[in-house]
């Protein structure tokens, strides 16, 4: 019998350092290894997300536009995929439906593929708009299924929302567990709950390998029908991360399934970043193995976030306490998903509470939430918190999509961007003021310093202390970047806009 082959999404150069490294790699570390992932088989490369964007112009001084554009001509034969917050865009607000087309023909134009489109509280209507601009494009629109556990989330309910996905036009589903929550036989039923219903749709499977269980979520989700999974090289793989790609190919061995990677090219990719990931240690977070997110439900990113808030407030011994108020607070939000933003906005309530008194003050997106500016969940909001909220904030609840209460605002980001030094008067540069009102205007004034690696050796804080006289000249014109591409040393030069 021929066996099945599963595709592989590599998320290497997105998730796996957001999940590892805070986000910080630079595209200097990522370049040398495009070849070989460009070679290697994958069904697509995860290389672009609202967190990298965010980090490019906050820590890194990279044109998020310009590593985009950098990955489509280094990988020419690859599906480039990013994850999108549906009506969130790579921003924390909802955005005007001109803004979600505008930002997604541009992505597309910049060598986009593959785009996930996700909403933290699962809310459809937050995607439609979205996954429309994509099939408009003629790229692939992948609707998302956010994966949690509550008294309320079932295997039925996240059928009934693959088919509304399916409803949109979504050419295939994602099942996307950001927290490692996804047990095996979980993993199990929903796809096969899906497959079942609606036949030969494509469902994708991401999972991160924190709660040590998922390596089999995915074994359990490729026999029940599963046709691509995430993975990442295993030198950027485990603890807060995914599972690593070697493996999952070396799990199919004598199965009737096969991924048809070639090894000898994930073993140059693999060998690639064993040797950059040192230069981050400092950001390394330490879990490698935490089963406690079963009964918290509170993912390693947001947990680290209450963390430092308490640490800001003094009161860094009562992350305990807070870890206990989390399921609460969102047990009264009707139980959203814990995903950018919704994971931000609980988690920061939850700390409120506890330093202040239960909802004695609701931070302003706690209140939109319960007021429905996010948009709906699964479950009722509690109506004592509601009325908090409306007598806090003196708005009143909503039930609409709540993009539809937005005007146009194009024209007027167009105004704004352009008036900021630096700024170079391309849509592009629009849509980075929009996501990131606050950080843009300093990226835009300082971008022709060019990149900023935050990574470093011993051996380079040394040797970039005795140079420091050259690094003026160092960092002026064109960056060029030296790539190896079937064999031979190509030089590419990237012209700063
Ligand atoms: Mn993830």
């Amino acid at each position: 019998m021929t066996p099945r082959t599963i595709g592989v999404t590599e998320v290497a150069l997105r998730d796996a350092h957001q999940s590892l490294m805070a986000t910080r790699m630079a595209m200097e570390d990522m370049v040398d290894a495009c070849a070989d992932i460009d070679q290697a088989g994958f069904w697509s490369v995860e290389c672009w997300g609202g967190a990298t964007y965010d980090a490019c112009i906050r820590f890194l001084n990279e044109d998020p536009w310009q590593r985009l554009r950098t990955f489509r001509e280094l990988m020419p034969n690859s599906r480039l995929q990013m994850l999108l917050r549906g009506q969130n865009l790579l921003g924390y607000r909802h955005y005007e439906d001109g803004v979600v087309e505008r930002f997604v023909e541009k992505s597309a134009e910049n060598g986009m593929d593959v785009f996930r489109v996700f909403d933290a509280l699962n809310d459809p209507r937050n995607m439609a708009r979205a996954m429309q601009a994509v099939k408009k494009t003629g790229k692939h629109a992948q609707g998302t299924i956010c994966y949690t556990i509550s008294p309320l989330h079932t295997t039925e309910g996240y059928i009934k929302l693959a088919g509304q996905l399916l409803d949109m036009g979504a050419e295939s589903i994602a099942l996307k567990d950001m927290a490692a929550l996804l047990q095996p036989q979980a993993a199990y039923d929903v796809v096969k709950g899906i497959k079942d219903t609606y036949g030969d749709v494509q469902v994708n499977v991401h999972c991160h390998s924190t709660t040590g269980v998922t390596l089999v979520s995915l074994m359990k989700a490729i026999e029940a029908g599963a046709d691509v999974v995430d993975t990442a090289i295993s030198s950027m793989s485990l603890g807060p991360g995914h599972n690593p790609t070697e493996s999952l190919v070396a799990m199919l061995e004598g199965t009737e399934y096969t991924t048809d990677l070639d090894m000898d090219r994930l073993l140059r990719i693999r060998d690639h970043f064993a040797k950059v990931r040192p230069k981050y240690a400092q950001f390394e977070s330490a879990t490698l193995v935490d089963t406690d997110i079963f009964s918290s439900q509170i993912p390693g990113g947001m947990l680290s976030n209450m963390e430092s808030q308490l640490k800001a407030q003094g009161a860094g011994d009562r992350i305990r306490e807070v870890m206990a108020e989390v399921p609460l607070v969102k047990a009264d939000a009707g139980h959203p998903p814990l995903v950018t933003p919704s994971s931000q906005i609980v988690g920061t309530q939850a700390v409120f509470n506890v330093l202040m008194g239960k909802y004695k003050v609701l931070t302003g997106e706690f209140a939109d939430l319960m007021l429905g500016y996010y948009g709906e969940c699964i479950g009722e909001r509690n109506p004592e918190v509601v009325e908090v909220a409306r007598a806090q904030t003196k708005k009143e609840p909503i039930t609409q999509r709540p993009a539809d209460l937005l005007e146009p605002e194009w024209d007027k980001l167009v105004a704004e961007a352009t008036a900021l030094p630096g700024n170079d008067g391309s849509d592009e540069d629009v849509l980075t003021y929009a996501m990131f009102p606050s950080v843009a205007p300093g990226f835009f004034e300082n971008r022709a310093d060019g990149p900023k690696n935050v990574g470093k050796t011993p051996e380079q804080m040394a040797s970039q202390a005795a140079a420091k006289g050259d690094d003026d000249r160092a960092v002026k014109g064109p960056i060029t970047y030296k790539v190896s591409l079937g064999g031979r040393e190509h030089n590419v030069v990237v012209e700063r806009a």
